[in-house]
C-alpha cells in the first residue's frame, strides 16, 4: 500500500475490546451475587471517523447495553473503550464530564426521553448550559439555528415538547443531541417508536446531520431493513456476542452466519418474485444469565453440528474486512 493511501485512510474514533458487561443476579437471605446476566459478552469493534457502524439484533442481545456502557451511562465489567486515542473505561468525575460532551444518545422513544412540559428551546439548550455559564436567553439564536437544521420552525423554540407529533419529538432529541457539537451519537433505535412514514424522514435527516457535522455514528437497531440505509458496515449480535461483522454489502449480499442468513431473509422485499425463502428461527433467544455451552446460537440454528454444543467459535476474519464466529468457516 503507498504512503499516500496508508496517510487517507481514516483513524478509528471508537475502539471497543473484549468488552464485557455483566449484571450482578442477587439471591438468597443476604443478596449475595449468585450469577451473572451477560448482557455484553466480550465483543470488540472499532468505529472509523465519519463512519456508521449498524448494530443489530433481537431484544435482549446487549446492542443497547453496548451503547449504555460506551456512553459510561454503565459500567464495563472488563475490557476496554478506547475514545477518540483515549482509554475512556474507568474515567471518572471531571474526565468522564468532558467525554461526555463528545458522546451523545439519541433515545429510541421520543414520549419518554423529552421533559412534555419543558420549553423545547430549554431541552436543546440544557447540554450547553450544563457544560457553561451561558443563560438561555444568550443561547436563543443558537438554539433557533438548530432548530432550523433539524427541519423544525424557530418558533418551536418557545413551544412545548407535547405540542409536537412523535416524528418532530426525535428532531427535538436530535436538535439536543447536536448542541454540543459531538463526535459520536449513539442512536438507539432512534425510529422503531414512529410512524413508517416518518422513518425515512428522520433517517434522512440523520444523513444529512453526518455530513454537515462530521459526524460519527453507532447505530442500534432490531431491524437489518432500518440499518440498511444508514450503515457503512454492520455487525451482528446475538446473546452478548458479535457473530458477524462485515461492510454493509458484504451482510446484505453474502450473509454467512445462520443467523444474519435469518434476519436478511425476514426483510420484507418489494418484488415478489424476488422473494428469499424465509428462515424461520424456532424458539426463543436463551437467557444471558444462563447462556449455553458451545456456540450462544446452536439451539436454534438451523445448520448445527456437533462440535457446535461443545466449543464456542471465536469471531474470526474470513474475508477482508468480513469477520463471523461459526465453525462452518
Ligand atoms: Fe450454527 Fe454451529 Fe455456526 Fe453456531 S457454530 S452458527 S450452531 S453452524
Amino acid at each position: 500500500m503507498s504512503e499516500t493511501i496508508v496517510k487517507q485512510e481514516k483513524e478509528n474514533l471508537l475502539e471497543i475490546i473484549d468488552l464485557k458487561t455483566y449484571y450482578p443476579i442477587k439471591g438468597g437471605f443476604f443478596r449475595h451475587t449468585v450469577g451473572y446476566v451477560k448482557a455484553v459478552d466480550n465483543i470488540s469493534f472499532a468505529i472509523k471517523n465519519g463512519e456508521t457502524l449498524g448494530l443489530v439484533g433481537e431484544s435482549g442481545c446487549g446492542k443497547s447495553t453496548t451503547g449504555r456502557t460506551i456512553l459510561r451511562l454503565l459500567d464495563a465489567t472488563d475490557g476496554k473503550i478506547i475514545f477518540d486515542g483515549e482509554d475512556i473505561t474507568k474515567l471518572r468525575g471531571k474526565s468522564l464530564r468532558e467525554i461526555r460532551k463528545d458522546i451523545q444518545m439519541v433515545f429510541q422513544d421520543p414520549y419518554a426521553s423529552l421533559n412534555p412540559m419543558q420549553m423545547v428551546g430549554s431541552i436543546v439548550a440544557e447540554p450547553i448550559m450544563n457544560f457553561s455559564n451561558k443563560s438561555l436567553k444568550s443561547l436563543q439564536g443558537e438554539v433557533m439555528e438548530l432548530l432550523k437544521k433539524v427541519g423544525l420552525p424557530e418558533d418551536a423554540f418557545y413551544k412545548y415538547a407535547h405540542e409536537f407529533s412523535g416524528g418532530q419529538r426525535q428532531r427535538i432529541g436530535i436538535a439536543r443531541a447536536l448542541a454540543l457539537r459531538p463526535k459520536l451519537i449513539i442512536a438507539d433505535e432512534p425510529v422503531s417508536a414512529l410512524d413508517v412514514s416518518v422513518q425515512s424522514q428522520v433517517l434522512n435527516l440523520l444523513k444529512e446531520l453526518q455530513d454537515e457535522f462530521d459526524l460519527t455514528f453507532l447505530f442500534i437497531a432490531h431491524d437489518l431493513s432500518v440499518v440498511k440505509h444508514m450503515s457503512d458496515r454492520i455487525g451482528v449480535m446475538y446473546l452478548g456476542n458479535i457473530v458477524e461483522i462485515a461492510d454493509k454489502e458484504h451482510i446484505y449480499d453474502e450473509p454467512l452466519h445462520p443467523y444474519t442468513q435469518a434476519l436478511i431473509s425476514a426483510i420484507p422485499v418489494p418484488d415478489p418474485r424476488k422473494k428469499n425463502q424465509r428462515i424461520v428461527l424456532e424458539g426463543d433467544i436463551p437467557s444471558p444469565a444462563n447462556p449455553p455451552k458451545g456456540c450462544p446460537f446452536h439451539p436454534r440454528c438451523p445448520k448445527a453440528m456437533v462440535e457446535c454444543s461443545l466449543t464456542k467459535p471465536a469471531l474470526k476474519e474470513v474475508k477482508q474486512g468480513h469477520r463471523v464466529a461459526c465453525h462452518l468457516y
